[in-house]
């Protein structure tokens, strides 16, 4: 369970109404019984259930039980996509180890609202379900362009391309471990990687023309075929936990 309180031995952490409703009336739990806990940077402790009633619920703190990890990942950008479709992307990207997750916004997305408080406690539940011991960031959505605009010197690209002009997502990965040696940019920090993925209508040739002319932006191919983009962000994710992943 993620907690947002400083975790230390001993401590008391009262839950958030909804928590208190989840564990009485949905996990059916009593007081009394041991449960796990979380908060992204105190590490994993083994807490009893003090007190659960009518949506309020405490807490006690027994011991550590992991060290907290520092979990890095990649970025995935991607165009915010139909409601069920994005639930699904963004729980399978958490469990696919990512580290960063950044809404944009593209000429062909379908939508360029996105509830961040609704992608926020989809991400904490995922990486409640996986056992992760990082919840990873949602950044602000942004326009593909101005994000473009604004890149970090030292951050790579991995640009999702359906029409086939790049290599084989795997193989670019291994170059670049390869090559690690000597270079300018720390291709193999995983952080320093940002994968795009477009939307549902793909990126427009505009757009494609633009990202194609970034240094820093390598296009990738998943394949032959043409994928969702939900798809197309797991396969992505789970090549590059295979190649760089910790
Ligand atoms: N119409 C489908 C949908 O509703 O999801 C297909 C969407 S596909 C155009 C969405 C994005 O997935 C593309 O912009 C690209 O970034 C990525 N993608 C899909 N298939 C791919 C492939 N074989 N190689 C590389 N990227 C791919």
């Amino acid at each position: 369970l993620f907690v947002s309180d400083p975790i230390t031995p001993g401590c008391e952490i009262e839950l958030a109404p909804e928590q208190s409703h989840y564990l009485e009336h949905v996990m059916r739990l009593k007081p009394g019984t041991p449960i796990k806990i979380f908060n992204g940077r105190d590490g994993e402790w083994l807490a009893t259930i003090a007190h659960l009633r009518k949506k309020k619920g405490t807490l006690a703190v027994d011991r550590l039980l992991r060290d907290q990890i520092v979990e890095r990942g990649p970025m995935l950008a991607f165009a915010p996509i139909k409601k069920q479709r994005l639930d699904f992307l963004i729980e399978k990207a958490v469990e696919m180890g990512v580290g960063t997750l950044q809404p944009i916004v593209t000429a062909h997305g379908i939508t360029d609202k996105v509830r961040l408080d609704r992608l926020h406690a989809q991400v904490i539940e995922a990486a409640e379900q996986c056992e992760r011991l990082t919840v990873p960031e949602i950044a602000p959505p942004v326009k593909l362009l101005d994000w473009l605009s604004d890149w970090p010197e030292n951050r790579h690209l991995l640009f999702c391309d359906e029409t086939g002009s790049g290599s084989p997502i795997g193989e670019v990965l291994s170059q670049l471990l390869a090559k690690r040696a000597g270079s300018a940019i720390d291709n193999v920090n995983v952080v320093n990687h940002a994968i795009v993925i477009g939307p549902e209508g793909g990126f427009s040739a505009d757009e494609i023309e633009r990202i194609r002319k970034q240094s820093f932006a390598t296009p990738v191919s998943l394949g032959p075929r043409i994928l969702r983009a939900e798809t197309a962000a797991i396969a992505a994710l789970s090549v590059f936990q295979d190649r760089l992943g910790d």
